[in-house]
């Protein structure tokens, strides 16, 4: 088992879609795999999400599956030869009617409410702002723009206005769609991108648990915080959701570059605590897409992030085009590992003034205390919907949590969280007899030997969720 506390999250792609290969990386350390809804047809990601739960299964270890929606991405029609190239100083129409291809002086529009958005002086950045233009004048369904920075602009890039305040609904028809495919296969989680308030992640969360009704699966909701106006709402944002994707990619189109580096630390922060999971995303290893070695700006940027405290980072073309997807999933791992032997444990400073009115969080901070102070081998959590092991989580501490649950939902659900290690056992209900299979486990992978003292947590009576009321220290015999 992996001395590893911060997860991968690894996005699935042409380069990652042999089972042998995903086999190794798996091995290598991904816990959570990313089926990107932007890419592909429905039975792609179907077939990738059987090849996943087959070869974990050959792992024998649980890989959660999270299906990113698409959601409105505001883009640029296609190029009559693919791709054009901009020059600075030239003038550049979008156009909202344009039904032919586009050429070098205009280009058609998958947003048909842009011209409606945008006013003269707005500045708008396409391809992930490696083009920059500005706004002359808006005429009927035209946009006309002037170059600023040019480059190649090619089928479908992405258009994002600086500042923010095109209004897309978060949610589209295909994004509906997608929601019943992923569903249809159980995805753990769902991310939901451009998310600009509450309401949006929890019609989200609605269509979810209806699609997914028949199985009685809920899947955790990610909030992907991109866009500028989702910054004022990050608070309600995070409470309607189970987690929140850092997506630095378009965030730091909208909001600018540098502002990005103080937004992750800031909602790192505030996830962990507010109980919820966070997700560092983009251009992490970026270098390795080409390259067998990541540069050095990019170990700093893992290792910061995992010092910050997010429980997963995460890879998108690395593993999903890229040349090396092995060996990025190798060195991620590597870097988050020497990361975390950095002692910034602040336990005491994360209670001070802190109350609890729940009986099962009250045992699973006196659990994670007590291990802490006792240097106790590991903390075991009996749990049914993983709650106490996500508290549990929610402080950083040395001591590895190995969360126990009889259903394999919840084992997926905690392979996100930092510092928990799912096992699937199935317990008895009766208690003395859960906690003696418990032990047997936890000796049996080779996790606590003979002379180990662990802090154990449960319930009675077992298997109730929200019943932990026990916190039991054990020494192996
Ligand atoms: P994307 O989201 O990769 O789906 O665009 C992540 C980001 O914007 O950083
Ligand atoms: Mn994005």
């Amino acid at each position: 088992m992996s001395s590893r506390a911060t997860k991968i999250v690894a996005t699935l792609g042409p380069a990652s879609s042999d089972p042998a290969l995903l086999e190794q990386m798996f091995r290598a350390g991904v816990n959570v795999v990313r089926l990107n809804f932007s890419h592909g047809k429905a039975q792609d990601h179907i077939d990738r999400a059987h090849m996943v739960r087959e070869v974990a299964r050959r792992v024998g270890r649980e890989v959660a599956i999270m299906a990113d929606l698409q959601g409105p991405k505001i883009r640029v029609g296609k190029f009559a030869d693919g791709k054009v190239m901009l020059e600075p100083g030239q003038k550049f129409i979008l156009d909202a009617a344009r039904v032919e291809l586009g050429d070098i002086d205009a280009v058609g529009l998958d947003y048909k409410a842009l011209p409606a958005e945008v006013k003269t002086g707005d500045v708008l950045l396409l391809n992930d702002g490696l083009i920059v233009i500005t706004v002359d004048f808006v005429k009927g369904e035209q946009v006309h723009t002037t170059v600023k920075l040019g480059g190649e602009l090619s089928n479908n890039k992405g258009i994002n206005k600086q500042g923010g305040g095109l209004t897309a609904p978060a949610l589209t028809a295909k994004d509906m769609d997608d929601i019943r495919t992923a569903m249809s296969f159980q995805a753990d989680y769902v991310a939901v991108s451009f998310p600009k308030n509450a309401t949006d992640m929890e019609m989200a969360r609605q269509l979810c648990n209806v699609a997914a009704a028949d199985f009685g699966h809920k899947p955790g909701m990610i909030a992907k915080i991109e866009r500028a106006e989702a910054i004022p709402k990050l608070l309600e944002i995070l409470l309607a959701s189970d987690g929140i994707m850092v997506a630095r990619g378009d965030l730091a189109v909208e909001v600018g570059n540098a502002a990005v580096p103080a937004l992750q630390k800031r909602m790192i922060k505030l996830a962990r605590e507010h109980d919820k999971v966070v997700i560092t995303a983009t251009q992490m290893m970026e270098s390795m897409i080409t390259n067998p070695v990541p540069t050095r700006a990019e170990v700093s940027d893992v290792a910061n992030a995992v010092l910050d405290g997010t429980d997963a980072v995460m890879l998108s073309a690395e593993t999903a085009s890229g040349k090396f997807p092995l060996e990025t999933v190798i060195e991620m791992a590597n870097i988050c590992r020497v990361a975390e032997e950095t002692d910034n444990f602040k336990l005491e400073a994360d209670f001070s003034g802190k109350t609890f009115s729940r009986i099962d969080q009250s045992i699973a901070m006196g659990a994670l205390f007590t291990a802490h102070h006792l240097g106790a081998k590991a903390i075991v959590a009996m749990t049914d919907s993983g709650s106490t092991a996500l508290w549990m989580s929610r402080h950083l501490i040395q001591v590895p949590i190995y969360a126990i649950t009889a259903k394999v939902a919840t084992q997926r659900k905690m392979a996100l969280f930092r510092n928990v290690r799912p096992l699937f056992v199935d317990t008895s209900t009766d208690r003395d007899t859960a906690l003696n299979q418990a032990e047997n486990h936890l000796k049996n992978k080779g996790i606590v030997q003979k002379g180990d003292v662990y802090a154990i947590t449960c319930g009675e009576p077992m298997g109730t969720p929200g019943g932990t009321n026990m916190l039991k220290l054990c020494q192996v015999q």
